[in-house]
């Protein structure tokens, strides 16, 4: 046995949850998930808080509860509301799993939230952490739960200095939070298990802070390994993290008085106007990064030398790619498309991506250019790419990269509706800084 797994074997677990449990009585945080903790209630506001903070969560649990206060509700909702009630939280696919596990919910056990583990596991979007925490939370049922905060808490309590994410380590870790609730066949006070998950939870979030832990607040100090050898500063000891790649990706606005003939564009509605500022969103693919959102079409630069423009007229690959997505996806007229010049720039992150999002407005697509039997796409180009031939093309619109469709759907919104579509968050940026210029000259 090694020191950690000597410290988890000796700890005194019938002292530590004595402690644990008094201090959670007076200092515990109080939620709507936890004063009222019901499965349903307790699995939405898990799924929510994995990947995002409480307090942002708050502002989107109760929303979202009096909209869909019950599984028939979220079972009968379609997924595009379903994402406009998540807009903003980001990881959309746990909202769709959301939506997938309630409609099982409701055909595989009858609308009753399952309380059996490998039922709950089974749902879309559940995992172990979820399951206990449902189990647990929502049933007080006997089951540990590790996230981040009780797994920083677990690893110094125990002195683990071995990376938390090893097999071995959360072999211990997972031992040592199920080690902290007392058996089923001991005589115990109702909410028990709720109760020292919560606890150990807040603990590791209000007191076991990630840097300078509040160790003389703490009440499980006096059985802290790490306390006790100083090495709150070296426990836990976690994977190192990527280097952060950029990238930059090009938005683009294009209005209905672009593209008038486009054919493969849907009408919002029948009875909405037409305006020529219409805009034209895409509902973005399944498999794709957040799919089944509305978004506007985007593109990857990946021609290195213009990494840094603020006009990417001249860039072939990008106009290439272009021009397929319009012709091929949107039905336009075949005309000269061009990504035109940066009019203004959304900074997000994607995972290990620090994307610059370049939002233009199309070029190349006024009525008076000539049709491109007489005007190719490269003989307008400034600077055709080194291997860029003609005849390479229509090769190259086959391949794979081409083959992966934009968009699942393509349609011209008014203005004022960009608020009712469930957006991507960078496309919500770009709806925003559209809403706010929106009487600027380059209308
Ligand atoms: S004593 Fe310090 S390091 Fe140990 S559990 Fe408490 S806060 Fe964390």
């Amino acid at each position: 046995m090694n020191h950690a797994e000597v410290a988890a074997a000796s700890f005194d677990f019938q002292r530590a949850r004595k402690a644990a449990l008094g201090w959670f009585q007076t200092n515990g945080r109080r939620f709507p998930w936890r004063d009222d903790p019901t499965p349903y209630r307790v699995w939405i506001s898990e799924i929510m808080l994995q990947q995002t903070t409480t307090q942002t969560v708050l502002g989107y649990f109760e929303r979202f509860l009096a909209r869909f206060p019950t599984v028939e509700t979220l079972a009968a909702a379609s997924e595009e509301e379903t994402l406009k009630y998540w807009e903003g939280l980001g990881y959309y696919r746990r909202a769709r799993s959301l939506r997938a596990a309630a409609i099982e919910i409701v055909d595989r056990f009858d609308s009753q939230f399952p309380s059996n583990y490998a039922d709950v596991l089974s749902l879309p979007g559940v995992g172990r952490y979820a399951a206990g925490a449902i189990l647990s939370f929502g049933f007080d049922k006997r089951f540990p739960i590790l996230e981040a905060n009780t797994t920083r808490l677990h690893a110094r309590l125990i002195g683990l200095l071995e990376e938390t994410t090893t097999a071995s380590a959360q072999r211990l870790l997972w031992k040592f939070a199920e080690d902290w609730l007392p058996q089923e066949s001991t005589r115990r006070a109702p909410g028990v298990y709720r109760g020292i998950n919560g606890a150990l939870t807040d603990l590791g979030r209000l007191v076991c802070a990630p840097v300078e832990p509040r160790c003389d607040d703490c009440p499980l100090a006096k059985q802290c390994a790490a306390n006790r050898l100083g090495l709150q500063e070296k426990v836990p000891v976690l994977k190192k993290k990527a280097e952060p790649i950029r990238r930059v990706d090009v938005a683009l606005l294009v209005f209905r008085s672009d593209l008038e003939r486009a054919t493969a564009v849907d009408e919002i509605d029948g009875k909405t106007p037409r305006a020529p500022s219409d805009v034209l969103l895409i509902r973005r693919p399944q498999n794709s990064l957040w799919a089944g959102l509305w978004d506007f079409p985007r593109f990857e630069v990946v021609d290195a030398r213009f990494a840094d423009a603020q006009d990417f007229s001249a860039d072939a690959s990008l106009a290439e790619r272009l021009q397929f997505f319009l012709e091929e996806e949107v039905g336009a007229p075949p005309r000269d498309y061009r990504v035109g010049k940066t009019i203004t720039t959304v900074r997000h992150s994607v995972t290990r991506y620090r994307v610059a999002l370049r939002v233009c407005q199309l070029v190349g697509s006024a009525t008076n250019l000539a049709p491109r039997e007489e005007r190719t796409l490269f003989d307008s180009l400034e600077q055709p790419e080194p291997s860029g031939v003609r005849g390479d093309l229509e090769t190259r619109l086959r391949s794979e990269s081409f083959a992966a469709r934009q968009a699942a759907e393509s349609r011209w919104v008014p203005l004022a509706s960009l608020p009712d579509y469930p957006l991507s968050s960078p496309g919500r940026r770009v709806a925003d800084w559209l809403a706010k210029n929106a009487s600027k000259k380059f209308f």
